[in-house]
C-alpha cells in the first residue's frame, strides 16, 4: 500500500494535520492507498505557491507555454499503461476505458498546447482616431474541485486549459480517487513547468474542498460534481466575487424515433449508460422511444445486456464496480423506487459475489414521467424507458427534467433531427450518435441545473481569461 502526499510548490508535502485516510479499490473493497487529509492550512500553502508561480508563468511567452504543455502530453502517453492500471484500480473502471481516459488526458494537453499561441484579443472599429484593441489576460490562481468518476480526464482539462492562457492551478481531487491526478501533477513538474504552477491538495470535501472554494486569493473556480455541493461552492464564490464554472451532471435523453437505425443505435445507447458503470455526468440514461417500436427496442436492449461481462476493472470487463458502498446503495435505492412505482426491471447479468461494489446492468421499462427515476441522476448502469407518440411529446419529455447536459436524437428524417436539435434543452446534441471521439474539442456544459459555463474546446479559454479593452488616441 502506498502513502501519498499533497503536491505543493513542486514538492511532495505532508498534510499539516499529520493525518491520512484510506482510499479503496472498488473492485475488491481492499485498501489501496492512504491519502493526506488536507485542511485549510494546506489550501493556504497551495494558493500561496500558485500565487508566486503566477508572477512568472503568467508572463511566459505563449509559444513556450504551448511547448511545455505538449511535453506533458507526451509524458502521459509514455506512461499510458501505468496510468491506466492505476486509474482502473482506483476507480474500478475497465482497463480499456482507463486506457481511453489516459489517451484523452494526453489529447487535452495536446489540444491546449496548440491553442496557447493562437488565442488572443481583437481590434474593434470605434469612431474617431483611435486604435482600439482587446487583450485576453489570465485570471491568476484558478481552483478546480473535481469528482472521482474520470479523475485523470477531468484533472487534465482542469490543468491544461487554464495553464495554456497563463493561469496557475490549485486542484482538489475527490477523496474516492485521487491517485492519477497526484501523479499528473508530478509529470507537469517533470517536463519543466515551474514549481507552484500546478498544486494538488487531497482531502475531504468539507475539510479541503470548502476552504478552497471560499479562498479569497483564487480568481476562478471550476466545480464538477453533485448539484448539492455545486450550490454550496457557488455560494462561497459569491462572497469573494469569484466567477464559477459548474458542471453538475444530467439526466440525458436518447430520443428514438420509429425511423431510427436500431442496428447502430442499440450498441451506442447501451455503451452510453454502461460506460464507467453509468457513473458519467453525460450518461445517456433516459431512453424515450416512439411507442410503435418500444417493444422491439426494449427486447434488443435487454438482449444486449445479457452478454455484458462484469468483473474487476483490471480484468478488463465491459462493466466494473460502482465506486463506493454509498454509491452502490444509491443505485439500488433508485431501482427499488422505480419498481415500487410500477416500472419493470430487466437485469442483464448477475454481479460477481465478493466484496467489490457490483450492481447488475438494468433496463427499467415503463418509467412514468412523474417518477423520481425519470428526473434524478442514478449514477449507475441503469437506464429508464418511457414511450412517446408524437414529436411534440418527445420534445416535452426530453425537456421535462431540470437538467440539460446532453441529448441524442435517433431518426432518419433530417428535418426532424434539426428541429429537435434546435429545441432540446442541452449543451450538447448528437444526431444518430452519442459522443464524437473523446470530446476534447467540443464545448461541454449544461443548461438548467446541469450548470453554467463551458469546459473543453476553445470555449473554455474564454472562461479562463479576462478581457481588457485598450483605446489608443492616434492623433487628429
Ligand atoms: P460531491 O459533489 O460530494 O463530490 C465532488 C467533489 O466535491 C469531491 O472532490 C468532493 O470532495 C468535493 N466536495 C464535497 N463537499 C464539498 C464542499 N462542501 N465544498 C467543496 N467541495 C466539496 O459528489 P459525490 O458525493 O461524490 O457524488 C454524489 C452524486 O453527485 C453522484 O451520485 C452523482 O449524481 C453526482 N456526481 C456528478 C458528477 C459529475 O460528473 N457531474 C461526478 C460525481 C458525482
Amino acid at each position: 500500500m502506498d502513502r501519498y502526499h499533497h503536491f505543493i510548490a513542486g514538492r511532495w508535502v505532508d498534510p499539516v494535520s499529520g493525518e491520512w485516510f484510506d482510499t479503496f479499490d472498488p473492485s475488491t473493497g481492499a485498501v489501496l492507498a492512504s491519502l493526506p487529509r488536507g485542511s485549510a492550512v494546506d489550501i493556504d500553502h497551495a494558493v500561496d505557491a500558485a500565487g508566486v508561480a503566477f508572477t512568472t508563468w503568467g508572463f511566459y511567452d505563449a509559444v513556450e507555454r504551448g511547448r511545455l504543455l505538449m511535453r506533458v502530453s507526451q509524458r502521459i502517453l509514455e506512461n499510458l499503461e501505468r496510468l491506466a492500471y492505476l486509474e482502473s484500480t482506483d476507480t474500478g473502471k475497465p482497463l480499456t476505458q482507463a486506457r481511453a481516459d489516459v489517451t484523452i488526458a494526453a489529447r487535452y494537453f495536446e489540444f491546449y498546447a496548440g491553442a496557447a499561441d493562437k488565442f488572443g484579443g481583437s481590434t474593434i472599429p470605434v469612431p474617431g482616431t483611435f486604435l482600439d484593441y482587446t487583450l485576453r489576460e489570465p485570471l491568476g490562481v484558478v481552483a478546480n474541485i473535481i469528482p472521482w468518476n474520470y479523475p485523470l480526464q477531468i484533472g487534465a482539462r482542469a490543468i491544461a486549459a487554464p495553464l495554456a492562457v497563463g493561469n496557475t492551478v490549485v486542484l482538489k481531487p475527490a477523496e474516492e480517487a485521487s491517485l492519477s491526478v497526484l501523479e499528473l501533477a508530478q509529470m507537469v513538474r517533470d517536463v519543466g513547468i515551474p514549481e507552484g504552477v500546478v498544486n494538488v491538495v487531497a482531502g475531504l470535501g468539507d475539510e479541503a474542498g470548502a476552504p478552497l472554494a471560499a479562498h479569497p486569493k483564487i480568481q476562478h473556480l471550476t466545480f464538477t460534481g453533485s448539484l448539492a455541493v455545486g450550490r454550496k461552492v457557488a455560494r462561497s464564490a459569491a462572497d469573494t466575487i469569484v466567477p464559477v464554472t459548474l458542471e453538475l451532471g444530467g439526466k440525458s435523453p436518447h430520443v428514438v424515433f420509429a425511423t431510427a437505425d436500431l442496428e447502430r443505435a442499440v450498441p451506442i445507447i447501451v455503451r452510453s449508460f454502461l460506460q464507467n458503470a453509468g457513473q458519467t455526468c453525460s450518461a445517456g440514461s433516459r431512453i424515450l422511444v416512439e411507442a410503435s417500436i418500444k417493444r422491439t427496442l426494449v427486447e434488443r436492449l435487454v438482449d444486449a445486456l445479457t452478454s455484458v461481462r462484469i468483473g474487476p476493472g483490471t480484468s478488463d470487463p465491459d462493466l466494473g464496480p460502482i465506486i463506493s458502498p454509498k454509491q452502490k446503495a444509491r443505485v439500488e435505492h433508485y431501482v427499488e423506487l422505480a419498481q415500487s412505482r410500477g416500472a419493470r426491471a430487466y437485469a442483464g447479468i448477475t454481479p460477481p459475489i465478493g466484496s467489490g461494489y457490483y450492481v447488475s446492468p438494468m433496463i427499467l421499462d415503463a418509467v412514468e414521467p412523474d417518477s423520481p427515476v425519470f428526473h434524478e441522476e442514478i449514477f449507475g448502469p441503469v437506464a429508464s424507458v418511457t414511450p412517446f407518440s408524437s414529436e411534440a411529446e418527445a420534445l416535452t419529455l426530453a425537456n421535462a427534467t431540470e437538467y440539460g447536459l446532453v441529448a441524442a436524437i435517433w431518426t432518419q428524417d433530417v428535418g426532424q433531427a434539426h428541429r429537435m436539435a434546435r429545441r432540446v434543452h442541452a449543451g450538447q446534441v448528437f444526431i444518430n450518435s452519442y459522443g464524437a471521439g473523446g470530446g476534447v474539442e467540443m464545448p461541454f456544459g449544461g443548461y438548467g441545473h446541469s450548470g453554467y459555463g463551458r469546459e473543453k474546446g476553445w470555449e473554455a479559454l474564454y472562461h479562463y481569461t479576462q478581457v481588457k479593452n485598450v483605446a489608443v488616441y492616434t492623433g487628429p
